[in-house]
């Protein structure tokens, strides 16, 4: 244990504890201690301090008994023959570090100096704060919405975890391939600090590169405090999707040591300070390297490895700093043991999960195919493993170097797979993930699906070399490494010659039709047996998502044949078969097969569970539901709030709240998270009278999925049902829901009680 670490880390906190507490004073005699404080758009209070103290802090005054306790772990500075040999002196400063710093940003809000202000500045996707938010300034901390939508990626593994970048990098083309070196591996990456006035963010600004939300990179604020706002998620994730309550600190911290992968990367000169908020990181297990000359924490016990590294960037081994940059990264990745999965994508552009929401706009393109001006299809389908040559792109047809810069040309993109473990129901999954492929190569932007893709290649991409050739290259490079076990041979042809085009896209949609008609046959009394999701158990332990053909998982990214085709590619891994056996109450969606499991796969927290209701054993939920379902007794219905509703519910509560109770792997009757598909299904609540018992719904919903609700509304019997629905324009409290309802007839008023 490094003396000098100590000294500083304590020295650090002491500074802190006490401007926290000069600015609590002055914010509570200048505002008043009733000031409400809170961060936007989350259900845990100031999340740092809820998960490590279990306060609910609310407003200015509740943060005095946080100071309090963060003074209560303060150290006297070592000095003369003073010296302990233990760690705990500095974990307790670095926690004390964590709570001031957590003071501090609330009381900013207050200020209106959070988030940071920066003229000009856009962010691709961020924190959303209000509906009138001007823009021009960086993100501060992540709301729940992004918090849960990123879930489902650091369980499943595409997000292999979250670095956290303080300081300046020695340049701005260093900054620049660090951010590229993390992206290409899908970590998501929380920006903060500066050095001598100068942040990363400046650096990352003035190279052009995108933050946000939508390129895994989110820039906080320019100083170190902001920083904070990644152990604010940290702590999250395990109330979220770890089930813990807030207060229990020792299990949330011990949580995110096993399961979140996460380092701090400290760039330039470290201070008392980021000494201080370094050791609050490791609190967490998160180690810490820093490109400067500092003294190192080997031993493990803590973290898993090694506590604070030094790799000074002029002595890393390279030619030059690209390649230096390139090795500090990758030492991040194997102190802190992420497991990172790169396929090897041969295009001329930086290619990754991080530039999977990537906008190309208009001006910045080169050329597109589908959209307003043109058609774009794509198509995948079997064929036997001697009519497929693998690797093999074919462009038949011109280029688009004739077509006028902004202008669009048509374009088909067929893939022919072949393997033993192929099968004909894979294919639309196969094809589906087209989209992520090729959204994945910067510079390209992929919407829609089957014969409404849209393409985008922007001039950027294009002075690179990218061509349609590449398309087929990135195909074969992801199928192989994405679905080795079922797809052994992939051959990819892009047409654009007219006739051959309108030959494929008529095969092309005789396929989606065959699948369409499948699909709508493939009902949950057609199989005998279900699939297990289990893959969320690696953040929510005991949930179980049990997935039948007319009821998706809740998170909406693995429907029945997904877990199917999963179940094919790994046949030990998270989608078990779970064969019915005897049914038990087919209203309600008991079979012995799915309680058995049920309480396998729980690991004994649940009993039974009905498919089919709310009321009875509804399916447990972990973190990552896009919608909640949830009971309006005084309405004898239920209302559905979307993940991306930020308003107030009808319950008295936000989406965010409502979450805290939906989540969890409890069951809890009357509350049920969902995939937003699940509400078109004719099994939707069917044991509880179904669709018709929807007297609420957020109005992007409404919106988004229009035309299938509508398809719902006539299968009911009932064309103007949505109609009928209210939302969050129209009503916010039970009675004026009670009102609406009665205006408008909605037929819930007449069905049975629900209970
Ligand atoms: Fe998690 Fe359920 Fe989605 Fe599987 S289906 S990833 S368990 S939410
Ligand atoms: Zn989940």
């Amino acid at each position: 244990m490094s003396r000098y670490i100590a000294t500083r880390a304590i020295r650090g906190s002491n500074a802190l504890v006490m401007e926290a507490e000069v600015m609590l004073d002055r914010a509570i005699a200048e505002k008043g201690a009733e000031t409400p404080v809170s961060f936007p758009n989350t259900a845990y209070y100031l999340p740092l301090i809820y998960a490590m103290t279990g306060q609910a802090v609310e407003t200015l005054g509740g943060l005095r008994p946080v100071l309090e306790h963060a003074r209560s772990l303060l150290h006297p500075i070592p000095s003369g023959k003073y010296w302990s040999p233990y760690l705990g002196e500095t974990l307790d400063s670095g926690m004390a570090t964590l709570l001031a710093a957590e003071t501090i940003e609330a009381i900013r809000f207050v200020y209106g100096l959070q988030p940071e202000p920066m003229p000009g500045f856009n962010l691709a996707g961020g924190t959303s704060y209000g509906p009138n938010d001007p823009g021009g300034h960086l993100n501060g901390p992540i709301d729940d919405i992004q918090l849960r939508s990123w879930g489902i990626q650091l369980v499943d593994g595409r997000m292999p975890g979250f670095a956290a970048i303080v300081g300046a990098a020695k340049s701005n083309e260093v900054a620049v391939k660090i951010v590229r070196e993390l992206q290409r591996r899908n970590i998501l990456t929380f920006l903060s600090g500066n050095v001598n006035g100068r942040s990363i963010i400046h650096q990352l600004q003035e190279e052009g590169v995108e933050l946000g939300y939508d390129t895994y990179t989110v820039p906080f604020g320019t100083d170190t405090l902001s920083a904070i706002y990644a152990l604010g998620f940290a702590a999250r994730s395990a109330l979220t999707f770890g089930g813990l309550k807030a207060g229990q600190a020792r299990e949330i911290l011990l949580y995110n040591r096993e399961r979140v992968f996460a380092f701090v990367l400290a760039l330039g000169e470290v201070d008392d300070l980021k000494y201080a908020a370094a050791a609050g990181a490791i609190n967490f297990g998160f180690p810490v390297i820093a490109d400067t000359l500092i003294p190192e924490i080997l031993p493990t016990g803590v973290t898993r490895y090694e506590h604070v590294v030094s790799m000074p960037f002029n002595q890393i081994e390279g030619k030059d700093d690209m390649e230096r940059a390139e090795a500090l990264v990758q030492k991040c990745i194997e102190v802190r043991g992420v497991k990172v999965k790169v396929a090897n994508v041969p295009v001329p552009v930086p290619y990754g999960s991080a530039f999977e929401g990537e906008v190309v706009r208009k001006t910045d393109m080169r050329v597109e195919f589908g959209g307003k001006h043109s058609r774009c299809f794509e198509y995948l389908h079997m064929a036997p493993l001697d009519q497929v040559t693998d690797g093999k792109v074919e462009v038949v047809g011109p280029d688009f170097s004739q077509v006028p810069p902004q202008g669009s040309m048509d374009m088909g993109i067929v893939v022919k797979v072949a393997g033993r473990q192929m099968q004909e129901d894979f294919e639309p999954v196969l094809e589906r993930q087209i989209h992520y492929f090729i959204n994945g190569a910067s510079g390209i932007q992929h919407i829609g699906q089957r014969d409404i893709a849209w393409i985008r290649i922007s001039n950027a991409a294009a002075e690179k070399g990218f061509s349609l050739e590449h398309f087929g290259k990135i195909l074969h490079a992801r199928f192989h490494a994405d679905f080795g076990a079922i797809v052994d041979k992939v051959q990819v042809t892009i047409y654009t010659e007219p006739a051959l085009l309108a030959e494929w896209l008529a095969k092309a949609r005789a396929a989606y039709d065959y699948r369409n008609k499948r699909l709508a046959d493939l009902t949950d009394d057609k199989v005998d047996e279900f699939y297990s999701c289990t893959l969320c158990q690696s953040f929510a332990p005991n949930h179980v998502c049990v997935v039948s053909p007319e009821r998706l998982g809740l998170c909406g990214a693995y429907n029945w044949l997904d877990c199917k085709a999963s179940y094919n590619i790994n046949p030990t891994g998270p989608n078990q078969p779970i064969k019915l056996g005897k049914p038990i109450d087919l209203v309600k969606g008991y079979w012995t097969g799915t309680n058995d499991y049920a309480k396998v796969g729980s690991h004994g927290q649940v009993q039974e569970v009905s498919m089919y209701s709310i009321m009875e054993n509804p399916m447990t939920a972990c973190g990552c539901f896009e919608c909640i379902v949830m009971l309006i007794p005084e309405a004898n219905g239920v209302m559905v709030v979307s993940r991306e509703d930020t308003s107030m519910t009808p319950a008295g509560m936000t989406f965010s709240t409502l979450a805290g109770i939906a989540g969890g792997g409890l069951q809890t009757p009357g509350v049920m998270g969902v995939g937003k598909f699940y509400l078109i299904s004719p099994k939707f609540i069917s044991a509880d009278g179904g669709f018709k018992r929807v007297v609420w719904m957020s109005s992007v919903l409404k919106e988004t999925m229009a035309e299938e609700l509508k398809a719902v509304a006539e299968r009911e019997g009932d064309p103007d049902l949505i109609e009928k629905i209210a939302d969050e324009r129209h009503v916010s409290t039970v009675e004026e829901l009670l009102a609406w309802m009665e205006e408008h007839n909605h037929p819930a008023l007449v069905l049975d009680p629900m209970f």
